[in-house]
């Protein structure tokens, strides 16, 4: 075994990677390659555990799934049997909602641009609260709503101004963003919201800083704007708010750094501070919520709304190298899976730890340039987009009056976003399978079939040890839609 840290659900078995016990080198080849495989034990241990520290934290403290995370019904009803609530983005994640089990008053309801049927959908259902995005959202829902004759229960998404989230792509709390409401539209909300007394309840405020937001002060942060703005929206409509969303965003720990290696880099040194979190999502949780307890008090119950934290470790992909080559010195591994599988290593360059699943015994002591086998030179586990940016850069900067060096560090930092190999057995070959790790939160969902590719089976293990299918691999036909098969040919 190397100096890996893994969490407790993984482990060897002689130079074999296991989950929950379980052979993953067997998994793959009795289900084939690649095959998402989760664990339920990680999931519901994941979803108790944050909700039972927010608990601690504050007595009235709910806990709502964000299942754009994944929202396959099977995890669904893992995290539901622990007594969570879900948080839905869409109509059709209503309705997966609905179909899993929820409760309306279980469901919270975000989004950016709901349509007028998905408002119908769920204000006729009577849900727990729609977050209302916009001022002209509500006056959306207010239409909806007294059209249905119906109250339609709201909170309020505010924009803190605080930047949580690893990327861009995921900081969601400031006025640059595409989310909530800042002060002025948040005025004209509440005199909509006076102005319809029996179609608006507005019971809450809510807010989401981002997604993998590794400093708890920006949560602590989240929860002092909540106490300020709480107050103000409660003497504007003369009424106190029965919950405050406090959102989502917990991190988990992506870089999986060696023991003894320097705090945050693995990978050759690369700098992974930005996916390694210093403490787990619970007991963040835990110090926000008695935060909440002592700034917001109990009188409104406090909502959190993590997704990531619930779900990324409790899966994992598996992948077979399928081709190799050099170029120069240097090695070159072709895995069957990219980012038809993976989304958001390509879309927000997001970092999975990679391990050879049959080498566990060796040490990753060689270096390897990683892509997938897509037909598109984006698809690889390195940073080509920043690469490709930072030549052009340098170029341009060095030499420059006043760029020093720490200056050309500083730029070439942000623009390279992964590191250019990964660290893998010198033994590994074709053949051998690769598990990108904590792969669990926005894949299943995300998958697509560029390039004519099929999506991944994904299997789970369940608590009595037996393994349940959470989808199949598409089958050829699935290629086609529906509306393609009356010009299909010939087939087989
Ligand atoms: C995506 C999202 C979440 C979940 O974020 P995680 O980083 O996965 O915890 C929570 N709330 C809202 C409004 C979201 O859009």
């Amino acid at each position: 075994m190397t100096d890996l840290q893994l969490p407790d659900h993984l482990g060897t078995k002689g130079a074999h990677l296991t989950l929950d016990g379980h052979d993953l080198v067997d998994l793959a080849g009795q289900h084939g390659s690649p095959l998402f495989v989760f664990s339920s034990r990680r999931l519901a241990a994941n979803a108790s555990g944050f909700l039972k520290a927010a608990r601690t934290g504050h007595k009235r403290a709910r806990v709502f799934f964000a299942s754009k995370a994944c929202s396959n019904l099977h995890v669904l009803k893992v995290i539901r049997a622990q007594g969570l609530g879900i948080e839905v983005n869409s109509g059709g994640e209503l309705w997966k909602a609905l179909a899993a089990g929820f409760a309306p008053g279980e469901i919270v309801f975000n989004g950016v641009a709901k349509l007028v049927p998905e408002l119908e959908q769920a204000i006729g259902h009577g849900i727990q609260a729609i977050n209302v995005d916009s001022a002209f959202e509500l006056s959306r829902i207010a239409e909806v709503a007294t059209r249905l004759g119906k109250t339609a229960t709201v909170a309020l998404r505010l924009v803190p101004g605080i930047g949580g989230g690893a990327t861009a792509g995921i900081q969601t709390g400031s006025e640059r963003s595409k989310f909530g409401m800042g002060q002025v539209e948040l005025q004209a909300a509440l005199a909509i919201a006076r102005g319809h007394p029996k179609a608006i309840d507005v019971a809450g405020m809510h807010l989401h800083i981002g997604s993998q937001v590794l400093d708890l002060p920006d949560f602590l942060e989240s929860v002092r704007f909540t106490a300020r703005q709480a107050r103000e929206i409660a003497a504007s409509l003369g009424k106190p708010l029965k919950h405050l969303n406090l959102g989502g965003g917990y991190p988990i720990d992506y870089a999986h750094r060696r023991k003894g290696a320097n705090s945050a880099s693995s990978d050759e040194g690369f700098d992974l501070s930005a996916f390694a979190a210093a403490q787990p999502a619970a007991a963040m949780v835990g110090a926000v919520a008695s935060a909440a307890a002592r700034e917001l008090g109990n009188d409104s119950e406090i909502f959190f709304e993590p997704g990531r934290s619930m779900v990324a470790d409790a899966g994992l992909l598996l992948s077979r190298i399928e081709s190799e080559r050099r170029r120069g010195a240097q090695p070159w591994l072709y895995l069957d899976a990219g980012y038809n599988l993976l989304m958001d290593s390509a879309a927000v360059r997001w970092y999975y730890h990679m391990v050879n699943a049959g080498r566990m015994g060796a040490t990753p002591e060689a270096t390897f340039r990683v892509v997938g086998p897509l037909c598109d030179s984006a698809d690889c586990f390195f940073d080509v987009e920043g690469e490709y940016l930072w030549l052009a850069l340098e170029e341009k900067l060095t030499g420059l009056p006043g760029i020093t060096l720490e200056i050309l560090e500083e730029i070439r930092a942000k623009t390279v976003r992964l590191p250019e190999t990964r660290s893998l057995p010198a033994s590994t070959v074709p053949g051998d399978l690769i598990a990108l790790l904590d792969t669990g939160a926005y894949s299943l969902e995300e998958m697509f079939q560029y390039c004519g590719r099929q999506r991944a089976k994904a299997i789970m293990i369940n608590a009595d040890d037996s393994i349940v299918t959470l989808r199949e691999r598409d089958r050829p036909e699935d290629l086609l839609d529906p509306a393609e098969r009356s010009a299909m040919v010939a087939a087989e």
